[in-house]
């Protein structure tokens, strides 16, 4: 079958590799769609990060070449011995965390930070741009009737998203602030407007802040333009938001949160920040505002599925779809240059 190995930074290669079956508790799926991360555009542009390139990955034993992907969905076309509550033919979403289930994180149902965690698409030899792959059946989320295989595919973005909205503990009509309108900032801002909030987006980018613009109710703030802060305390009758989410991994973001989240509020950091940060606390001592980061997610996929069937989630506009043969000029360079938001590989073409 054919597949997108990573080698090291910059060298991604299509290859013929063994078609993978399924072993015990496992599930085999087609591949419909693997879309592109962030995350792999930091493997590939300034890796390797997570991806073990000069040593055996501790847990998993692996190492590079690896199969890359982890936002994929597909149909289910084999099930290994054990599982006998999934049927060939089923559309499903990768849960891409392989948790070890036993550890102290585990059993406290906090499998996002298992320490012995595999990532699918990073460390367990198995990934989704690909034609196949298997996966264990707590991975394979079955949707619903009438899901598309693009929609399968953008589960696990807006799953970070559910997840980083959850942890600001969002209540219907509060305003909620998303800094980055990326696809898990645009995802978060769907999310909190799904659970009845009121929602602001920044972006620097005028592409970004159109599709947003494009995506309904949301109000749009360039932070380049003068006086954001007292923008975002005007809109909020200068009381500031109840909770603002950090879903670009700027400095300038975080700045702006600390000083335009309400008293009592919540600030939840999404997006990944690769330097230090000089930040002064006292606003967040003066006024009790809790800053709680964000990991992946844990049970945030059932919720997602719900809310996409309740078309919390329109696609339009912002995700697009690509051959696995154009993924460096048309998936990576495309994404770092800021002409595209989530672009999905077809592993077929
Ligand atoms: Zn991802
Ligand atoms: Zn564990």
């Amino acid at each position: 079958m054919r597949a997108l190995l990573y080698y090291d930074t910059g060298d991604v290669r299509i290859e013929d590799v063994a078609e993978p079956e399924p072993g015990p508790g496992q599930v085999k799926l087609r591949i419909a769609y693997n879309g592109i991360c962030g995350s792999d555009l930091h493997e590939y542009f300034d890796g390797p990060g997570m991806i073990p390139v000069s040593a055996p990955h501790p847990v998993t034993g692996l190492r590079a070449p690896v199969v890359l992907g982890h936002e994929c969905g597909g149909e289910v076309v084999a099930v290994g011995d054990g599982v006998d509550d999934l049927t060939v033919g089923t559309l499903v979403a990768v849960e891409p965390i392989q948790r070890c289930g036993s550890c102290p994180d585990c059993l406290a149902g906090r499998y996002n930070l298992c320490s012995h965690m595999g990532i699918f698409g990073y460390t367990t030899g198995t990934g989704g741009m690909a034609e196949y792959t298997v996966v264990d059946r707590v991975m394979a989320h079955p949707l619903p009737a009438g899901f598309s295989a693009r929609q399968a595919a953008v589960i696990e973005p807006l799953a970070v998203a559910y997840h980083a909205v959850r942890r600001a503990d969002v209540l219907p009509d509060q305003t909620v602030a998303v800094h980055g309108a990326g696809p898990v900032g645009l995802g978060a801002a769907l999310t909190a407007r799904h659970l009845g909030a009121k929602v602001l987006v920044s972006d620097p980018s005028p592409v970004r802040r159109a599709v947003a613009q494009a995506l309904g109710d949301f109000t749009i703030l360039d932070p380049a333009a003068d006086g954001l802060d007292s923008m975002i305390r005007h809109v909020t009758g200068g009381r500031g938001v109840d909770a603002s989410i950090d879903a670009a991994g700027a400095a300038p973001a975080l700045r702006v949160a600390v000083d335009t989240t309400a008293k009592g509020g919540c600030i939840v950091v999404a997006g990944v920040h690769h330097q230090p940060l000089r930040l002064a606390p006292a606003p967040l001592m003066l006024g009790e505002i809790d800053v709680r980061p964000s990991m992946t997610y844990r049970g945030e996929f059932p919720l997602v599925i719900e809310a996409m069937a309740a078309e919390a989630y329109p696609l339009d506009g912002w995700v697009s779809t690509i051959p696995l043969t154009d993924i460096v000029k048309d998936g990576f360079e495309a994404l770092r240059q800021g002409s595209a938001v989530k672009v999905l590989v077809d592993p077929t073409v």
